[in-house]
């Protein structure tokens, strides 16, 4: 119950501000991710050792079985919740992995990139988040480069709401099927979510082509969130990145 209630709050971004609408944490000052942990017994895992984001780096070849993605367009609204500007999805579009079926939730951005690769940081990361049936946990990631315009943000990135608490329809549902590359090679670890309660156990699938956007899509969503929302690297421990 405790997991299901907990998800619900993760996965609808609701729980962002308290009745005060003061936020209950930030990516800077008191409430910072160096104090997420300290800041409710909620967050206590966010000291753990099977955090994210990583520098994924130092690649253990595994034979990786190809996702199976079936998205169907389903973006229905995209809101800013404070930390991260978010489209959520309607049910029926989902991936399998270790033949278990994720459905997609929401998707949502990160600027300047929480992961690294090999060392570097890219302008925007997007997080597709999906749940099983069971409440866990796989988050399929992109990395954006600085370059042609993207069309799969072209209608969110019209419909940017600017306030935090603002949430506006999307006429045209959006399909996250343009949120990823033509090549579906992926780096895939153990991590967890990069934003309190910050839950271990998370399916890190991370593409390893990027996408581009342009200077003015990257921006916008930064202007929006007027300040970086990545969470600074967690150290990798004992957990092997496969490739
Ligand atoms: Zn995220």
């Amino acid at each position: 119950m405790k997991k299901a209630l907990c998800l619900s709050a993760v996965l609808l971004a609701s729980g962002a501000a308290n009745a005060e609408g003061e936020a209950k944490w930030g990516y800077s000052g008191d409430k910072g991710p160096e104090n997420w942990a300290a800041l409710s017994p909620d967050n206590a895992i966010c000291s753990g050792k099977n955090q994210s984001p990583i520098n994924l780096t130092g690649f253990i070849e595994a034979e990786l079985q190809p996702i199976t993605f079936d998205y169907q367009k389903g973006g229905q609204e995209i809101l800013n919740n404070g930390h991260t500007v978010q489209v959520n999805y309607a049910s029926g579009s989902s991936i399998e992995v270790d033949g278990i079926n994720f459905d997609l939730k929401q998707f949502h951005f990160h600027a300047p990139s929480e992961n690294h690769i090999e060392g570097k940081s890219y302008p925007l990361e997007a997080h597709l988040v999906h749940a099983s049936e069971e409440g866990d946990l796989a988050v399929v990631a992109v990395m954006f480069e600085e370059g042609e315009a993207n069309e799969g943000l072209k209608q969110g990135w019209a419909n940017m709401p600017e306030q935090a608490g603002d949430e506006h329809p999307l006429s045209e549902q959006a399909s996250a099927s343009a949120l990823l590359p033509s090549d579906r090679d992926y780096y895939r670890f153990n991590g967890s979510l990069t934003t309190p309660p910050c839950t271990q156990g998370v399916r890190w699938l991370v593409m390893k082509q990027p996408l581009t956007a342009s200077q003015e899509q990257i921006e916008r969503f930064a202007d929006v969130l007027h300040e970086p929302n990545n969470r600074s690297l967690q150290p990798v421990n004992a957990r092997p990145v496969l490739q």
